[in-house]
């Protein structure tokens, strides 16, 4: 067939049709309505917001607030494409303070379902109510009504089958409503939020509520103590928060929550400031706990950037990340490093929880997942598990006098903190296959892995040496040629100056040979080889110099692996007092730098348990 050319080709889309595309963009699920619901009756001020849901929210989500409510005008508008009271033109895009400013949500969520409104401002006898169904708006008409704003949106997707297939289980989709709520009482105070599904309190906060009491509420009141809180600023900019202890720490980021000026987030950016605040204290793969709240000014920061506005764009990058990431690395050596003995016994411990408590884990985060498991992990990584001939006779050393099994383990003093460090590190200690120390502490006893102490503290001092400009340097009596690939020995040429500089002495022996003729005198047997591979693992994959700073850690953390120190040495009561005490003087001795613990204690209530006696 031929198109005639006179025939006009472009059109308008009908309203109805460019509100649902933008829906698309806005309206993925039910948890997305309840979000723009929230938001609007925070932005209308609101300090009780209560959501009802029905079927995970697929057939009913309703929202009542207090907050200022309509009056008829605004009412008519509410539903129109574009229509907002929270920008006027467009150079308030550049501060936008308010939750919402696209004039899109109710649009587009009414372009896919059922919806209706009932509000009454305080200057109103009577309150005034609106349906729009599909994009089809009726008439304004009087009702009695409290004042604030009631929204209800009824089958989500009726007239989009091929959305409505994509929603998932009602529990699934329940679990993402009650995530939406959350992270909306989690960044403000002062509001009240209670969620019924299908008739069922599901979950709710007061409004008298703080932060912490928020948390507590909404992820189980077992994490509390693990909590470091976090309270800093830097001219206009305000973080505040806590942070988990590494020992909480978990597989996935469902725990991790980023607000700034009362919105949640999902940042890269952000994520990347705790991957690097908790380097080097948490294994590979797993992920910090973290709450925290980021206050700026609204200028300083671009939230136009996504249609769930859940992305931003901040204006000073640098500065912020380096800012945040000082401010939490401080915080993260606060929180308490020590690996529990208890954590070995999870699997026996949550089960008596579960006996005690049928409730607990019921209310509030169905999408959580369990307990933190054990952050105890050997090498493989496969978990810990002390064996039955844990302290076997023929591996203990002759060096020492009495052991602590008969050292006298008094009962706690109910208001001593049972981690904190004792100040006696007087002995007698225990060896124990030439690689842990047994010591006894008034509550407990802790376990130390020598090797990954000793790590820790080589890397600790090798970088102070580097920090402070002066690593020493022990020339190898006799170089060691290390074998290389051609393009690497060209990687490893470009960097020799600032390898020099951290004390390691390399120069080219030819085409694919490198000498290495010194090394920091802090390490006390090195592996040369071993160390120029890691050299060019971790230079090639960074593409930056050795001494830029996250460069850096982690060629010292290659040196003081690659000195395998005291593995399998016997050492005496004076050696491992020493050991100890320049420990204690370390920042950070809990984890070696591959995060694997240097310590578990078990205190006398794990060992209780241990036992069966409770
Ligand atoms: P936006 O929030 O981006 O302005 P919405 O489509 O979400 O766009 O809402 C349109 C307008 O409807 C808002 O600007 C606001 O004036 C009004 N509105 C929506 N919900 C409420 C509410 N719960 N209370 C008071 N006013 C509301
Ligand atoms: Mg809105």
């Amino acid at each position: 067939m031929e198109i005639s050319p006179s025939a006009p080709r472009i059109a308008l889309l009908p309203a109805v049709v460019r509100d649902q595309i933008a829906a698309g963009e806005v309206v993925e699920r039910p948890a997305s309505v309840v979000k723009e619901l929230l938001e609007n009756a925070l932005d209308a001020g609101a300090t009780q917001i209560n959501v009802d849901l029905e079927e995970g929210g697929a057939r009913l989500i309703r929202v009542t607030d207090d907050g200022g409510g309509m009056g008829p005008e605004d009412l008519g508008m509410a539903f129109t494409s574009h229509a907002t009271s929270k920008l006027r033109d467009p150079s308030d895009l550049v501060h936008i303070a308010s939750l919402g400013f696209r004039g899109e949500a109710l649009a587009s969520v009414a372009s896919v379902a059922r919806c209706q409104v009932i509000s009454r401002t305080a200057e109103s006898e009577t309150g005034h109510r609106l349906s729009c169904e599909g994009g089809q708006q009726g008439e304004v008409t009087e009702a009695g009504a409290p004042l604030g704003t009631t929204l209800e949106v009824r089958d989500l997707f009726y007239n989009v089958p091929a959305r409505r297939r994509f929603l998932k289980r009602p529990s699934t989709e329940l679990g993402h409503c009650l995530a939406a709520v959350q992270r909306a009482a989690l960044a403000h105070d002062g509001v009240g939020f209670v969620v019924n599904s299908d008739g069922r309190r599901a979950y709710d906060v007061e409004a008298s509520m703080d932060f912490l009491a928020r948390i507590r509420r909404t992820f189980g009141a077992e994490l509390i103590d693990h909590l470091e809180p976090v309270n800093v600023n830097d001219g206009d900019l305000v973080l505040s928060g806590y942070l988990g202890s590494p020992r909480i720490s978990r597989r996935d980021t469902s725990r991790q929550i980023w607000m700034l000026n009362g919105r949640y987030l999902r940042d890269r950016v952000l994520s990347r400031v705790l991957k690097e605040a908790y380097r080097g204290v948490l294994e590979e793969g797993r992920q910090p706990v973290a709450f925290l709240r980021l206050a700026m000014n609204p200028a300083a920061v671009d939230v136009n950037v996504h249609p769930a506005k859940s992305e931003v764009r901040f204006r000073d990058q640098r500065r912020l990340f380096g800012f945040l990431v000082s401010a939490l690395k401080a915080a993260v050596h606060e929180t308490d490093m020590a690996t529990p003995g208890e954590s070995m016994l999870a699997g026996r411990a949550r089960r008596l929880v579960r006996e005690e408590n049928p409730l607990q884990g019921k209310l509030a985060d169905p999408g959580a997942g369990p307990r933190p498991e054990s952050v105890v992990r050997e090498r493989t990584g496969r978990p810990f598990v002390p064996e039955n001939d844990f302290i076997s006779p023929g591996s203990v050393t002759q060096s020492h006098s009495a052991s602590p099994a008969s050292a006298p383990l008094q009962s706690s003093d109910p208001d001593s903190d049972p981690w904190a460090p004792t100040d006696n590190l007087q002995g007698p200690y225990l060896q124990v296959g030439k690689t842990f120390l047994l010591r006894a502490l008034p509550d407990g006893f802790e376990i130390i892995d020598q090797h990954a102490l000793h790590e820790r503290l080589t890397y600790e001092l090798l970088l102070q040496e580097v920090r402070a400009g002066k690593v020493e340097v022990q020339r190898l009596l006799v170089p060691e040629v290390v074998e290389v690939s051609r393009a690497d020995r060209v990687l490893l040429e470009e960097h020799l100056e600032s390898l020099s500089s951290l004390g390691i002495e390399l120069a080219s022996m030819g085409e694919t040979s490198m000498m290495v003729s010194g090394l920091p005198a802090r390490l006390r047997h090195p592996d040369p080889a071993g160390l120029v591979g890691d050299l060019i693992e971790v230079i090639g994959r960074t593409g930056e110099p050795p001494t830029a700073s996250d460069v850096l850690e982690q060629v010292l953390h290659s040196c003081a692996c690659r000195s395998s120190i005291m593995a399998g040495d016997v050492l005496s009561q004076e050696e491992i007092q020493s050991l100890l005490e320049r420990a204690r003087a370390a920042e950070n001795d809990q984890t070696c730098p591959h995060a694997r613990p240097t310590r578990v204690r078990f205190t006398l209530s794990d060992l209780e348990r241990a036992f069966h006696r409770r």
